[in-house]
């Protein structure tokens, strides 16, 4: 067995879940999160059905997060559009409430949380004290960027013309409440495309993902952004003008959509976005977050029951993960590519509507 005890480095989905998962199998983890609180992150708000089960897998309660019930999904680009039912129940839930609920099953279980910012430097994991942090495996959970000093993922990863995200969460009016209610929104349009879920407090949460050069084209300000969708005809050009006035705009740049780790390395176990970053369309990467932890401990625990000292086991992991991850990140990367084009969106709102389509493709997307 292992002297030192192995390393998570991110207290999100990802990471929690390999905490828990490890506690579970008796082995205790060294937890790092350089937050002290878990925050309201950006991106995650929508929970499909496979990841509720993954969730109720890693012992939370069903109704435990007493998110927003989605049953149905509506599709629109420009004037037209598309509603049906979701293959199962998923959920509207904020990332701090997910990621307190998981955080603190780790906790319950014994996990040992350290809050520090970990860095890569001369060739070792080092927290804020600049000590090196001993340990013959580590489960770098660290999201969507590069963790400080370890070597960067290929620079074509975001490609020229990146995906940025942009948020806000408002009291939606009545009218907006009622039929947000039991929907997701998916909005597509030129440049980007725009999701609307509802959330445990009531509150809506928008979050587009759009094209660099498109917020360029609003002179680089969400607001204007906002405005000029507001003036288009149809269902999002509503959402839009209904929209408080100044609202508060959360915003993450670069991001590396379709990017996945093809390779690993010794000892070094890539979760959640280090492992393979979806398209937000597809509102997966929290279940691949959660459906990496299980294969990584899952490689882990073989590799200390068979073998000596975790030689191959994170290479393994990582191959493995790459081949559940590849088709997903293909078919998600093709539907992301259509709907933000100009044409793209108004055929994928129609193709949307061939009976068993949208159910079929929702279900391919989930990560096994
Ligand atoms: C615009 C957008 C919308 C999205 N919407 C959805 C959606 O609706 N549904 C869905 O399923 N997925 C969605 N996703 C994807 C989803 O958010 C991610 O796939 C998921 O958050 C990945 O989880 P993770 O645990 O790997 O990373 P994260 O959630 O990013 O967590 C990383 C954790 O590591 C910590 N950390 C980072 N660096 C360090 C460090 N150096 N030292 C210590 N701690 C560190 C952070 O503080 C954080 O707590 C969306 C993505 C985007 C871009």
């Amino acid at each position: 067995m292992n002297e030192a005890p192995p390393i998570i480095v991110g207290a999100g989905p990802a990471g929690s879940a390999a905490a828990i998962l490890l506690l579970s199998n008796g082995i205790a983890p060294i937890l790092y999160e350089r937050q002290a609180t878990p925050g309201d992150a950006l991106c995650g708000g929508f929970l499909s059905w496979r990841t509720l089960e993954r969730l109720q897998a890693l012992g939370l309660a069903p109704g435990e997060a007493s998110g927003h019930r989605v049953d149905r999904l509506r599709i629109t680009a420009g004037t037209r559009e598309w509603s049906g039912s979701l293959p199962a129940a998923a959920m509207g839930l904020s990332r701090r409430r997910l990621d307190s609920l998981l955080l603190d099953r780790a906790r319950a279980l014994g996990a040992e949380v350290r809050h520090a910012a970990v860095r890569h430097e001369e060739g070792a994991f080092r927290a804020d004290d600049g000590r090196a942090l001993r340990a013959d495996s580590i489960f770098l959970a660290t999201g969507k960027h590069d963790m400080r000093g370890l070597a960067r993922r290929p620079r074509a990863a975001a490609g020229q013309n990146p995906f940025l995200g942009l948020r806000t969460r408002f009291a939606p009016p009545a009218t907006m409440a009622a039929e947000l209610a039991g929907t997701i929104e998916m909005h597509l349009f030129a440049g980007g495309y725009a999701g609307i879920v509802l959330q445990e407090d009531g509150s809506a949460n928008l979050c587009l993902a759009l094209r660099k050069r498109r917020l360029a084209e609003a002179g680089g300000d969400p607001l204007r952004l906002f405005d000029q969708l507001a003036g288009q005809p149809g269902p999002l050009g509503l959402r839009m003008a209904a929209l408080p006035e100044q609202p508060r705009v959360d915003a993450i740049g670069q991001v590396p959509y379709g990017w996945y780790a093809g390779r690993g390395a010794p000892g070094l176990f890539r979760l959640g976005d280090q492992a393979g970053v979806i398209p937000s369309l597809a509102g997966e990467g929290i279940g691949i977050a959660l459906a990496s932890a299980e294969l990584a401990v899952q490689h882990w625990l073989a590799v200390q029951h068979w073998l000596a000292r975790g030689a191959g086991g994170a290479e393994r992991f990582q191959k493995a993960m790459a081949a559940r991850l590849r088709p997903r990140l293909a078919l998600a990367q093709a539907i992301t590519a259509a709907g933000v084009s100009a044409r793209g969106g108004p055929w994928l709102a129609r193709l949307a509507a061939i009976p068993g389509l949208s159910r079929g493709v929702a279900g391919w997307l989930r990560i096994d």
